[in-house]
């Protein structure tokens, strides 16, 4: 397919296709970025795994009636999306504390939250994606109030349902990230990736790290652990 690189992003180009308008070529990269870019290396086959895992998953979530902007998976390493504008915004939902919020808040790692709690960060890199609250949304991310309070109902059902797609496969979901996108109809979908580089996953049993965090943390392989993630999806129908 002929294709012109649109953008390029820390974990992902973005290909426009000539022949296929209002779509989009998502081609996952090898590289993983961590603290804002700081910490880099480059993981021989992480690029299919996160497009093999994050395909999967938004199969998954359009048949739980999830909207978002996959298509389908073209290749190892490529998916095809539906254009759209994202919103400058990153919604992370946290079940669990651990990362950030646990250093800012000086909240315990493991502390099980009694309702998900929903973090926006306003997306700009050269900032270091702050977190921000609502009217700061409201005045950065050209977005209305009504437009908030749905994103926001979206990103908790996604949390539903994913906590239950997870939970099948022996995996909890500890917190995720999460952007939205406008469609050319004005409708807001999910976008960008699921995958372990945007999760925190552990282990149901051991509490087993399942994600990026092996490599933020230097403690595991990230090809093995992506690869666990992988198979496992694999026995969802
Ligand atoms: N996250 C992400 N991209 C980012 C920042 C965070 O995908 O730029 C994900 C991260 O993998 C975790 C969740 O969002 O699953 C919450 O991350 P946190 O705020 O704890 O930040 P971190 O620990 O990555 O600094």
């Amino acid at each position: 397919m002929s294709q012109s690189l649109l953008y390029e992003g820390k974990a992902k180009k973005v290909y426009q296709t000539p022949n296929k308008k209002g779509q989009l070529i998502l081609a996952y990269k090898n590289d993983a970025t961590a603290f804002n870019g700081q910490k880099k290396a480059l993981f021989e086959g992480k690029g299919r795994l996160n497009n093999e895992i994050s395909s999967r998953i938004f199969q998954i979530l359009h048949q739980k009636g999830i909207e978002t902007h996959f298509i389908e998976q073209l290749n190892e390493t490529e998916q095809l999306v539906h254009q759209t504008k994202i919103i400058p915004m990153e919604v992370v939902i946290r079940n669990i504390a651990a990362g950030s919020i646990t250093k800012r808040l000086g909240i315990e790692e493991r502390t099980i939250f009694s309702q998900p709690l929903i973090e926006l960060f306003y997306k700009e890199d050269s900032l270091g994606d702050p977190l921000m609250n609502d009217e700061h949304a409201l005045f950065l991310c050209n977005v209305t109030s009504s437009e908030l309070r749905e994103i926001k109902a979206k990103a908790l059902e996604i949390n539903t349902q994913l906590i239950e797609i997870f939970a099948a496969i022996g995996i909890t979901l500890v917190d995720f990230k999460m952007e939205f996108g406008r469609l050319a109809s004005g409708d807001i979908v999910l976008a960008d990736e699921i995958s372990p580089d945007t999760c925190r996953l552990w282990d149901v049993t051991t509490h087993e790290k399942l994600d990026k965090d092996v490599f933020r943390q230097g403690t595991g392989n990230l090809i093995e652990v992506y690869e666990e993630i992988r198979q496992r999806l694999e026995a969802i129908s």
